[in-house]
């Protein structure tokens, strides 16, 4: 073979690969004592790295994996670390770290099926027990996908394929096809905006309906205002149940959204990009019920079922919908069917072309854990997610907020406020735990993100960690109440400043 300064030498690239493997797996085994973040400033971390350009000459392999090592072990923020509570980023499974290394060694084009033939079946299979995971019919056909924007991104599409006439590909929505409009509760996330914009229908589009007391979309108000827009000669096309808010966890009642959408011919979509993993819990299937109704859902192995970034999921009901919107057929592709019409080229799933064989890590953590391991992880997740709750509850400085599937919110009150009125005092709640939330994110003990409930800024805990521990989430408590009284003793002193 031809040998080229990429080549590494058989010997050495097995001596690399030990370090490394070894590396790995000190830091897996002492992430703990680790800080989850040096909250080091851009400018800080900008000098850890060095300004230096473009390099005239190369290095060795050994160089570079050192110091690679070094700058990302020195200056990451790990969200492995068990105190690692923010967003929905969670640890990333051991087995999928070495699925990523075995699946770019192997290099698959997962585009198309001639390229890839295992990796097409695997992601084929990946896709049927994502469906048997969350309980829908395995007659849906999906494809993975970076993540949970561009899964609910390509329902987005698929639905504007299927519901509005054929015209829409060769005239766009320049002509009739303006008055496409897209429902979701006001807490849905912000792909749904972004969709609207990016594809042309414009932010207006949406109709953000109002949600009841638990924080669900208010179906009434949906089924009025699609009645409205229709009477108005708008045409309703699209609704997104979500299944797992981003902010609280809380479900939609999807089965009463599934009944407004057969009603007026409408796409059923759900955004279980976090969420949806928890619908394997015998115990929560009341919670999910209407999910096997919908045309398409999108899920994140990357969030809830633990696989390294990135992986997200579509799934769609009618796969037929997927390939009229996404097949064709340039002259240089000789990807014909084979005889048996088993062949699946996943270019005509999505927006991507050359794809990546991010199916492997997804593939082979469900293999070790099975349905019991997750639906034990999932739950523990759960639990401690109500442990932290209760804790909120118990504490006499701490206000509990909410609690739904793995994830709390809870804020900082201190004993001494004496409000003058009641609006001055929110006022201040809300300043206190901005700047709480502010001081934790960056001070490596803890990482929890914010909410806001009902007005009121909150810290927020998501359990998607499967190595947080009950231990774990004492401490965290104990850290907020030391960290808060601090911030207000600041906010006290500075008082006498401001008037
Ligand atoms: C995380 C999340 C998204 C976005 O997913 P990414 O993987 O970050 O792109 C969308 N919807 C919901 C409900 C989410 O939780």
């Amino acid at each position: 073979m031809r040998k080229t300064p990429m080549h590494i030498e058989r010997e050495e690239f097995k001596k690399l690969g030990y370090q490394l493997v070894d590396t790995i797996a000190r830091f897996m085994e002492n992430i703990d004592e680790y800080p989850v973040t040096k909250g080091e400033s851009p400018l800080q971390v900008q000098r850890a790295l060095g300004d230096s350009n473009f390099p005239e000459q190369g290095k060795t392999a050994q160089e570079i994996l050192n110091r690679s090592t070094e700058l990302l072990l020195e200056h990451s923020l790990f969200n492995g670390h068990p105190k690692f509570l923010g967003y929905i980023t969670s640890s990333p499974a051991p087995i999928g770290i070495l699925a990523d290394m075995l699946a770019t060694a192997v290099n698959q084009n997962v585009g198309a099926q001639i390229l890839s033939p295992m990796a097409t079946e695997i992601e084929k299979q990946t896709i049927k027990w994502l469906c048997q995971f969350i309980g829908v019919s395995s007659d849906y056909g999906g494809i993975l996908v970076s993540g949970g924007n561009m899964a609910n991104f390509n329902a987005f599409l698929v639905a504007r394929t299927a519901k509005a006439d054929m015209a829409l590909k060769e005239d766009g929505l320049f002509n009739s096809h303006s008055k496409l409009l897209t429902y979701c509760s006001k807490t849905t996330h912000a792909w749904v905006e972004k969709a609207a914009i990016l594809f042309g229908h414009g932010s207006k589009s949406v109709r953000w309906i109002p949600t009841n007391p638990e924080n669900r979309m208010n179906n009434e108000i949906l089924a009025q205002t699609i009645e409205q827009d229709i009477n108005n000669g708008f045409q309703p096309f699209l609704v997104v149940g979500t299944a797992g808010d981003v902010s609280t966890g809380v479900v939609d009642n999807l089965q009463e959204i599934s009944a407004i959408c057969k009603k007026h011919n409408l796409w059923f979509h759900i955004d279980g990009a976090y969420g949806a993993p928890a619908a394997i819990i015998p115990e929560l299937k009341n919670i999910f019920k209407g999910i096997e109704e919908a045309d398409s859902i999108a899920l994140d192995p990357h969030k809830w079922l633990y696989a390294p970034l990135e992986a997200g999921c579509t799934l769609v009901k009618n796969p037929k919908h997927l390939t009229d919107t996404y097949s064709a057929h340039p002259e240089y592709y000789n990807f014909s069917k084979d005889e048996e019409g088993q062949s699946l080229n996943f270019y005509e799933y999505g927006l991507q072309n050359s794809r990546g064989f991010r199916a492997l890590k997804v593939w082979m953590a469900l293999q070790q854990l099975g349905r019991e391991g997750y639906q034990r992880m999932i739950a523990d997740d759960i639990q401690l997610s109500q442990y932290m709750f209760d804790l909120a509850k118990k504490h006499p400085e701490l206000e509990a907020m909410t609690q739904n599937l793995s994830i709390t919110t809870f804020r900082f009150v201190p004993k001494d406020l004496i409000p003058d009125n009641p609006k001055d005092k929110e006022t201040y709640l809300n300043e206190l735990n901005e700047s709480l939330v502010d001081k934790l994110q960056h001070g490596g003990e803890v990482f929890l993100s914010n909410a806001i409930v009902n007005g009121k800024y909150g810290l927020r805990g998501c359990i998607v960690n499967f190595r947080t521990s009950k231990k774990d989430i004492g401490e965290i408590i104990e850290i907020v109440v030391r960290e808060g009284r601090k911030t207000h003793q600041k906010f006290m002193e500075e008082i006498p400043l401001k008037n």
